[in-house]
């Protein structure tokens, strides 16, 4: 992997790039919607007319299939965008709040000012929208950026590199391609904001790192978002959704659902169906599904190692494969697979699978599954599938979760109005649309005295101040 600087010289030469977008901050702060909207635009401009690069770039990373590029990085990146364009002059806008009376004579407001200078580091899982979403959403709050794009999907950060080099002056944007290596010299920089998606073992070091500038963090982590099945769900539509969550991106999505909790009396046809729809999705025509062009590989060859050894471990302690199994480690090629009779003693239990590996445990009584949730960090993601408006209910207020769709998987992502993020281990802080500019923005209280003053509660007391 190339790094942009000869190593001995990376943190001082960081620090000079720094320091030069540090000097244009001011200037960016003071663009107007429109100028902000004109540098969106150029995002989009690009994105259209390069639309086929972005989508070799992911094949050549981990044989992405197009049609998943479109789904799960082009639209939410032109959602984002085109709620942007629409809804900026309206975000900038100072925002009045209600004045109480013991205040008479004073207005208040937020205003929305940039934090500054922000780094954005993002995973590999989906390379491009994760690096270049979160950029919007600090253009759009009127920052300076530096970008750090995975070093696991080569192709699609050189292509991000290509892009923002293009795009901007590095005094705006800045990428730097790398490792762990180049992302922690970056984290030693004075940052105003990081926003950082990966894992939740990264996630705690960025936040040690900004803990020392006391830079704010978004941090957009994973862990096991678990999808419950109760006695009323419609057991078709559940395994449809599931195992195409289960599946899309070779099961390597943040808010994939990573283990099934369904109700003992449907975990039968709730099984079959799952197969029904892998072959129907993957196999059609009855051939094999690695022969399929609509299934993504695993991104490299340590975490297929990783997966196979999670299947194993729970093989070992007694679990059993009753769907897939079939495994190409040449190919980085794991099959859809389901694992019953799986024990928290297993580490498909323990750890996020991040893979199109699925555990099915069952339950009769809901407040043992719930207990199984709750015995866990609280997810990124908790889907629940119920036909029952109680039930449904009942499982919202005793869970916490980043986010819930009811009756569906994933496709909260796509709902640009929702906050997305995950709550402690999952996340902190949220994305998307508003609550992206929100992120990349200081909440400035403004109050403004318009006349009166409070001077009957400045000293010498009396006895009226304390009948206050
Ligand atoms: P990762 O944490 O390994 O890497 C993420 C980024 O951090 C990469 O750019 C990497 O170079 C950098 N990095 C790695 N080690 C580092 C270190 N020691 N110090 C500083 N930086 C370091 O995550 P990943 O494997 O790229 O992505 C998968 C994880 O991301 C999963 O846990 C998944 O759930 C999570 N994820 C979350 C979201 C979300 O929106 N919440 C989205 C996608 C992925």
């Amino acid at each position: 992997m190339t790094t942009p600087f000869a190593k001995p010289d990376l943190r001082s030469d960081l620090q000079t790039a720094f320091d030069t977008q540090h000097r244009q901050a001011p200037q960016m702060a003071l663009t107007t919607a429109d100028q902000r909207i004109e540098r969106i635009r150029r995002i989009q401009t690009w994105v259209i007319t390069n639309e086929s690069a972005i989508q070799k770039a992911l094949y050549d990373d981990f044989r992405k299939p197009a049609s998943e590029v479109s789904i799960g990085e082009l639209m939410p990146l032109h959602a984002e965008i085109k709620h942007i364009i629409q809804h900026l002059k309206q975000w900038m806008k100072a925002q009045p709040l209600p004045t109480p009376l013991a205040l008479l004579g004073t207005k208040s407001y937020i205003r929305y000012e940039p934090k500054g200078n922000v780094l954005i580091i993002a995973p590999w899982n989906y390379p491009f929208v994760l690096a270049i979403k979160p950029l919007l959403s600090a253009i759009a709050a009127g920052n300076v950026a530096m970008v750090k794009p995975s070093e696991l999907t080569p192709h699609t950060s050189g292509l991000i590199k290509r892009m923002l080099t293009d795009l901007f002056l590095p005094e705006e944007v800045m990428v730097f391609e790398g490792d762990a290596d180049v992302a922690q010299s970056l984290l030693a920089l004075p940052f105003n904001h990081i926003f950082f998606t990966g894992s939740s073992a990264v996630g705690r070091i960025v936040m040690a790192a900004a803990a020392t500038h006391l830079a704010s963090v978004t941090l957009e982590l994973g862990g096991k978002s678990p999808a419950l099945i109760d006695a009323s769900a419609n057991v078709k539509l559940a395994a449809a959704q599931v195992a195409w969550g289960k599946c899309l991106n070779n099961g390597q999505t943040c808010i994939a659902p990573d283990y099934v909790l369904v109700h003992e009396s449907i975990k039968q046809p709730f099984v079959q169906a799952l197969q029904a729809n892998v072959t129907a999705m993957y196999s059609p025509d009855g051939k094999p599904v690695d022969t399929s062009d609509s299934y993504a590989r695993i991104v490299n060859t340590q975490h297929f190692e990783r997966i196979r050894a999670l299947i194993d471990d729970a093989v070992a302690k007694g679990a059993t494969v009753t769907l897939g199994g079939n495994l190409n480690a040449g190919q980085k090629f794991i099959e859809p697979t389901v694992l019953e009779g799986v024990t928290d003693t297993m580490r498909v239990m323990q750890e996020e699978i991040f893979g199109p590996v699925l555990p099915v445990l069952t339950y009769t009584n809901l407040d043992d599954a719930l207990q199984i949730i709750n015995q866990r960090e609280k997810p990124l993601a908790l889907y629940i599938q119920s036909r029952n408006r109680q039930t449904t209910q009942y499982i919202l207020d005793r869970t916490s979760a980043g986010n819930t769709v009811v009756n569906d998987t994933m496709v909260h992502f796509g709902n640009i109005e929702l906050p997305f993020g995950g709550v402690n281990h999952s996340g902190l802080g949220k994305s998307n649309g508003f609550f992206g500019f929100q992120a990349f923005s200081n909440q400035r209280g403004i109050m403004q005295r318009e006349f009166g003053t409070l001077k009957f509660i400045y000293p010498p007391y009396t006895d009226k101040v304390k009948k206050l």
